[in-house]
C-alpha cells in the first residue's frame, strides 16, 4: 500500500523512522532516515531500518567483499524499488526480501508516490566496504 502522507506512514512503520540519515545524505537523492535496531557492541549483525520519503533513493553503489559480504533488504512498510545494473527494477512491498550479492552495482529506494522502509542487514564478510557511485537520474527513476 502506498503512503503519501508521513503521519499515516508512521503508523505502519513498525521498526521506527528514527533520525535524519545525515551521515549518508550525500549518497541519497531526497531525504532518508535511519533507525539502528541493535547495539553494534553486542550484536554480531548490524541491522537498521531505513526510511525513504517519496522519490528518495540511494545512489548506485556496490557492497564490496573479498569473501562473504553483500546486503539483505527486509521490506517493512510502504512501496519501493530495487534495481541491479542492466536489469529491470523490482517492486518492493512489505514482506519482500532481497539478497544483494557482493560486487553487484545496484540502488534501492522509495517509489515516487510513496514512503518506504526496509531493514538493512549487512552480511558479514572479509574486507567489506561500500563504494558509492553516481545518482540514479530523474530520467531513469521517473521511467519506472
Ligand atoms: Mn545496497
Amino acid at each position: 500500500m502506498k503512503y503519501q502522507n508521513r503521519e499515516d506512514f508512521e503508523k505502519v512503520n513498525d521498526f521506527g523512522t528514527g533520525a535524519p540519515n545525515d551521515g549518508f545524505a550525500q549518497y541519497f537523492t531526497g531525504d532518508s532516515f535511519l533507525n539502528v535496531l541493535v547495539d553494534p557492541a553486542t550484536s554480531p549483525l548490524f541491522l537498521a531500518n531505513v526510511t525513504f520519503e517519496p522519490g528518495c533513493r540511494n545512489n548506485w553503489h556496490i557492497h564490496h567483499a573479498s569473501k562473504g559480504g553483500g546486503q539483505i533488504l527486509i521490506c517493512t512498510a510502504g512501496e519501493g524499488w530495487y534495481q541491479e545494473e542492466g536489469k529491470v527494477a523490482q517492486e518492493l512491498l512489505p514482506g519482500t526480501v532481497v539478497v544483494i550479492p557482493p560486487e553487484t552495482k545496484h540502488w534501492h529506494g522509495a517509489k515516487k508516490d510513496s514512503w518506504f522502509a526496509h531493514i538493512s542487514l549487512e552480511v558479514p564478510g572479509e574486507n567489506t566496504s561500500n563504494e558509492w557511485l553516481e545518482p540514479v537520474t530523474d530520467q531513469e527513476y521517473n521511467a519506472l
